[in-house]
């Protein structure tokens, strides 16, 4: 029965893709099936990489030279920890690199460095002790179920192999700087310093057993522009290197031995994609304007000041999101306030006046800080999360909102933005803290805003409307809390479509409740980057729509190719199907 239920899903999915002008074969063709984690398609050769399975003798040392021996192999890997950040935060940008910066962390935790010492001590040989040390600890992480700790636990066995390479070399892994072009790369998790190793002239694309769509593989690739696909499962197990494959990003599969005629479809494909990409490159810069005049606002998602130069460079016109949980997520105590000021300064000297939309921190859910010590919740997105933390941690927030106020005073175009508002009782305790600081300080009136991502929010969206001078939708949120889909979970990620008609109703109330009091609506959220995603939501009356700087291009082509009278038929339609399918075929016939 499963194995039925699977192949009607992945039928039901083939069905999605050519409506929404994806490939596919012509005839009946072999196909692995994954959750889609970096668009594009590519095609190669297979390159399995092995499961590392690595067998550790343990030859006993005297207990003083393995304890020097230790100390000089950790030494070793934090440098050359460093040197990978460094070079990957010149290639890939600093959000990248702070993986790096989180793993040479790991390697001062004094537990595992107690684990480790606890086996020689007991007269282990040094690699062994080590090795079990850290297979241990992460062992323990991986039991607890939890993916931000399972996340952990992969960093750690990262970070622990680099520093077995420094012990003896023998357990120094085979590299992947030597694979032949055209790679497509399949196995079952692939680390971060693998990713960050790759050369995007050889890889074509990278396939796992592993991970979700959130995983460190799914955003190194998308960064890199490789077509990427995760959580294949057993799928990839009896996969043979050198076999001949399509690999489709946006569909989330992987076509083995494809008949020629279908290699010469996907390379016209790819050539009309290339095509489809330059054009929509050299009119980036434009706006967003339909063709009969109507203009949707497009912002960035970034956290650094130093991706701002990208982002514009992308056809950015501001930014609508600035993620500011990221100050305090790779580093061990929290930014003070003129850290969180110099920061949102930085940024919004970058955007040279244009708008930026600073959101309050948003921890707990998928984003834990550890410094913090929040209490353990069985159900943390359900938690104290978002404003319901901030209005229990006035050590958190009264610092980040004299920082942001502070950083407003020099003339910029900043905006406030709460998450997770759930109810006006938060809305109202949260303006009028901004009001107090905001007169202390002297500093001027900045717009306030909330993130609508909870169904309580979009269904009360009038009466928050009353006290927010804008609404931001963050589908991702919303779409978890309206399908009940943690959105971590790789199994049901196929199924948290932001294109499903109920969060499309939740957000055609979120846009008529804000009429009412003639507040501006945008949408944050990862829908916002997906032409067809974004034709529908400006449809839908969306005003601003803020994403990955690489999907700017994309959208402001399809929305100026676009009449707004069309844009809105096809809300209506999409507002009245059935199921997120009935949705997605629309796509073959829109506008
Ligand atoms: C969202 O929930 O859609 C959103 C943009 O916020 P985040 O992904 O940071 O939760
Ligand atoms: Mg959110």
């Amino acid at each position: 029965a499963r194995e039925k239920a699977d192949a009607a899903r992945a039928e039901e999915k083939r069905r999605a893709t050519a409506a929404a002008g994806g490939w596919l074969p012509s005839g009946a063709a072999q196909a692995v099936e994954g959750v889609p984690a970096a668009p594009g398609l590519a095609i190669g050769r297979i390159v399995r990489m092995q499961p590392e399975g690595m067998e550790i003798p343990d030859e006993p040392i005297e207990l003083g030279r393995a304890a020097d021996l230790l100390h000089v192999a950790l030494a070793q890997t934090a440098e050359q920890l460093h040197a990978l950040a460094d070079d990957t935060a010149r290639r890939l940008g600093e959000s990248d690199a702070a993986i790096f910066r989180a793993q040479a962390g790991l390697l001062a935790d004094p537990d595992l460095i107690t684990l480790a010492s606890q086996w020689l001590v007991e007269g282990h040989g040094l690699a062994w002790a080590w090795h079990r040390a850290y297979e241990d600890m992460a062992a323990r992480l991986s039991a607890l179920r939890n993916p931000v700790l399972a996340a952990r636990a992969a960093d750690l066995r990262d970070v622990g192999r680099r520093v077995l390479a420094h012990i003896d070399a023998r357990f120094a892994r085979s590299s992947l700087s030597d694979l032949p072009e055209g790679t497509i790369l399949v196995a079952d998790d692939i680390s971060p310093s693998d990713a960050a190793g790759l050369d995007a002239d050889r890889v074509a694309g990278l396939v796992t057993a592993l991970g979700g769509p959130t995983s460190h593989t799914a955003i190194l690739a998308r960064t890199l522009g490789l077509p990427a696909v995760v959580g294949a499962g057993a799928g990839v197990e009896g996969l043979q290197s050198g076999t001949r494959a399509i690999i489709d990003g946006h569909g989330g599969r992987l076509w083995l031995d494809p008949a020629e005629e279908d290699l010469a479809s996907a390379r016209d494909w790819i050539a009309a994609e290339e095509a489809r990409r330059a054009r929509a490159a050299e009119a980036r810069a434009l706006p967003a304007t339909t063709r009969d005049g109507h203009r949707i606002d497009i912002g960035a998602n970034i956290n650094l000041a130093e991706q701002a130069a990208f982002a514009l460079d992308q056809g950015a016109e501001g930014v609508g999101l600035m993620r500011t949980e990221f100050l305090f997520l790779e580093r061990s105590d929290s930014p003070t306030e003129d850290e969180q000021m110099e920061a949102y300064s930085a940024m919004a000297r970058a955007l040279e006046g244009r708008p930026l939309v600073i959101r309050a921190l948003d921890i707990g859910g998928d984003k834990q800080v550890a410094h913090l010590d929040l209490p353990r919740e069985e159900n943390p997105f359900l938690g104290v999360r978002g404003a319901r933390l901030l209005l229990r941690r006035r050590d958190l927030l009264l610092p980040q909102l004299r920082a942001i106020y502070r950083a407003a005073a020099s003339g910029s175009q900043i905006s406030v933005m709460f998450p997770m508002v759930t109810s006006r009782g938060e809305l109202l305790e949260l303006r009028e803290t901004c009001e107090r600081i905001r007169q202390e300080l002297a500093a001027p009136v900045v717009p306030l805003g909330i993130m609508v991502e909870v169904p309580s929010a979009a269904l009360l969206a009038a009466e928050l409307a009353a006290h927010a001078d804008f609404f931001s939708i963050g589908t991702n949120d919303l779409t978890q809390y309206a399908l009940a889909i943690d959105r971590q979970n790789p199994q049901l990620a196929a199924e948290a479509d932001s294109l499903h008609p109920a969060v499309l109703r939740l957000i055609d109330l979120t846009v008529k409740g804000a009429e009412v009091h003639g507040r501006w609506v945008g949408v944050c959220g990862g829908i916002a980057g997906d032409p067809f995603g974004a034709a529908l939501l400006a449809g839908l009356g969306v005003q601003e729509l803020s994403m990955t700087p690489r999907d700017i291009p994309a959208v402001k082509e399809r929305l100026r190719q676009s009449d707004r009278p069309a844009l809105q038929a096809l809300a209506r339609r999409a507002l009245a199907c059935p199921d997120a399918e009935a949705v997605r075929a629309l796509a073959a016939e829109a506008p």
